[in-house]
């Protein structure tokens, strides 16, 4: 696999990722498009960086002055492209938004600190002045998780993490290695191939998002299966709040009370703010080996990924079964799986990392599982094909977006017994709220006990494209409550989940969350109106 070790780019304003690598539309899709759903392209042209609409900027000087004073003049920016590039993240939403030159949400300034000590100081600061604080990692979120509420407040900053870039530390001995916050994974990645590892943490944002915004969004990649999710890799961490600081994690388990690192995993920037990570790491493999295995049925491949998830021994690296409009979508070729149509069955991706010896060990043992499963060896062409495409997806959506097709993609998690259920009950209610979408799903991330399910569905557009996409997460959410999933497996709460949230854990812990919340920010600056119920 062709994994890129540099920094990206920096990402389009207005959409995903290094402007150069826009991508075309595949004719397979345009014909999809234009046939099966009736797309055509929006009557207005998207706004030009010269014509988003900006609020004008309300934070007192003299509190832009403080923050100077704390991180340096030339790191607040208050400019139009500093503020434009920290408005929202990257969700269907606030695509749409930018796309129609609406950055009505952007923060005053983006606040750009060099320390730990310095993060600490920006706290203390806006607390005393009721300045809201927007943690900012790679700006990736899919869930509203950028955008304060501002009422109420004197003003917005991003906090942009990127100058805590470094690799600190690597204790070889218990293979935990010590990075900064704001390290973009590809950036990551480089620094622990210099000592020979790596953090196996692949997700399909890893070009652009950091390593705090995956510690505080429960992140999971697509190497999920062999090298855990990220939360599983966090050995510690330093964490300032506005009440000070805290040092957690002193030891792989502990029976010390409840496990303080589990407050902050998953906590979005409402808390306090990551400013070190100790993670798990691992030595880098010398052979990487992808191939493709089809399955009869989504069903059947499920039951064939179920029994890889519970076998003794490490499963493999990749496990990844697209369902049977995905497999079809995905084909350039569709008698690639045998029949054409709805016969072509499901596609299964396993993937193996490791040294030589351990990946034909681990693949011998997997494959004697998906044929016994009913699965049917396709090579390495199909898992190679998947590796080398592996991110190019975002980019298609913002083709995708400009065609006049809305494309949103949502995931949630079950246990094993009430997967089919829920599988069933997310199609039917995108199926409702939609129409005739194209509604795919894949298997990406499992366990012993269950695994995540991950919808992409494309429609196209009505005249009010971000209502429809509101109908639709209204139902698609609604759906997942009712059915017995978690309203995300990897994306997190943000905005869009919060209310279905609350009702995944009801009154108490909702009460719960505040209560750490005012414990640990009385002033209530930390990323208002994200995650908290
Ligand atoms: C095209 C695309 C593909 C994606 N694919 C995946 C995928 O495969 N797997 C997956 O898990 N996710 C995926 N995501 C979602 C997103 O990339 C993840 O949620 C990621 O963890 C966000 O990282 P970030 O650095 O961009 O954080 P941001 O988006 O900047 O922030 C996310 C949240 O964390 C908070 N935060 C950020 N840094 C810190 C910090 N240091 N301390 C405290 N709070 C902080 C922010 O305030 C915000 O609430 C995808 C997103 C996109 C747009």
């Amino acid at each position: 696999m062709e994994t890129p070790l540099t920094a990206a780019e920096p990402m389009l304003w207005s959409g995903w990722g290094d402007p150069a690598k826009a991508a075309e539309l595949p004719a397979p899709v345009r014909d999809l498009l234009a046939g099966l759903l009736g797309v055509r392209a929006p009557a207005t042209p998207p706004a030009t960086f010269g014509e988003v609409r900006l609020p004008p900027v309300v934070l007192p000087p003299p509190v832009l002055a403080a923050l100077a004073a704390i991180v340096g003049d030339e790191h607040v920016r208050a400019d139009d492209d500093a503020r434009i590039r920290h408005t929202r993240g990257k969700s269907t939403p606030d695509l749409l938004l930018m796309r129609a030159g609406d950055a009505s949400d952007a923060p005053d300034a983006v606040v750009l600190p060099g320390s730990h000590d310095e993060v600490a100081a920006v706290l203390r600061l806006c607390a005393e002045h009721r300045v809201a604080v927007v943690p900012f990692g790679g700006g990736t979120s899919v869930v509203g998780g950028l955008v304060a509420v501002r009422r109420g407040f004197a003003g917005v900053v991003a906090l942009d993490l990127a100058r805590l870039n470094r690799l600190v530390s690597v204790d070889p001995v218990s293979m935990i290695a010590e990075l900064e916050p704001g390290l973009r994974a590809p950036q990551a990645e480089q620094l622990l191939a210099a000592h020979g590892l790596t953090l196996g943490h692949f997700p399909q944002s890893y070009e652009y998002a950091t390593l705090g915004g995956f510690a505080a969004a429960r992140s999971s990649g697509q190497a999920s299966a062999g090298y855990g999710r990220f939360d599983d890799m966090v050995a510690g961490m330093t964490v300032a709040t506005p009440r000070g600081t805290l040092e957690i994690g002193r030891a792989p388990r502990s029976a010390a009370g409840p496990d303080l690192r589990q407050v902050f995993l998953g906590s979005e920037g409402a808390f306090g703010v990551i400013t070190a990570l100790r993670l798990r790491v691992r030595r880098a493999p010398a052979v990487r080996a992808y191939e493709g295995w089809r399955f009869e049925s989504f069903t059947a491949g499920t039951a064939a990924m179920r029994r890889l998830a519970q076998q003794e021994g490490p499963p493999p690296t990749v496990l990844r079964l697209s369902d049977e409009t995905e497999t079809l979508v995905g084909l350039a070729k569709p008698t690639d799986l045998g029949a054409s149509g709805r016969d072509s069955g499901c596609l299964l991706v396993a993937g193996f990392e490791g040294s030589q010896g351990d990946v034909a060990h681990r693949r011998e043992r997997a494959a004697a599982v998906l044929v016994e499963a009913g699965g049917v060896h396709l090579g390495p062409e199909p898992g190679e094909k998947w590796a080398q495409g592996r991110f190019s997806a975002p980019y298609l959506r913002d083709s995708l977006l400009a065609a006049g097709a809305t494309v949103e993609t949502l995931e949630t998690a079950c246990f094993w017994s009430n997967l089919p259920r829920l599988y069933d009950a997310v199609r039917l209610a995108l199926l409702g709220a939609l129409g005739s979408p194209l509604v795919m799903c894949h298997i990406s991330h499992v366990y012993a006990t269950g695994a995540s399910l991950y919808f992409t569905v494309v429609t196209a557009q009505t005249g009010d494209p971000l209502g429809q996409w509101a109908a639709a997460k209204r139902a698609a959410n609604e759906a997942i409550v009712q059915a017995g999933g978690t309203i995300s497996h990897h994306h997190g709460v943000g905005r869009d989940h919060r209310e279905a949230y609350a009702a995944e854990i009801g009154d108490l812990g909702a009460e719960i969350l505040r209560g750490i919340k005012e414990r640990l920010d009385p002033a209530g600056i930390l990323n208002p109106g994200v995650l908290i119920p």
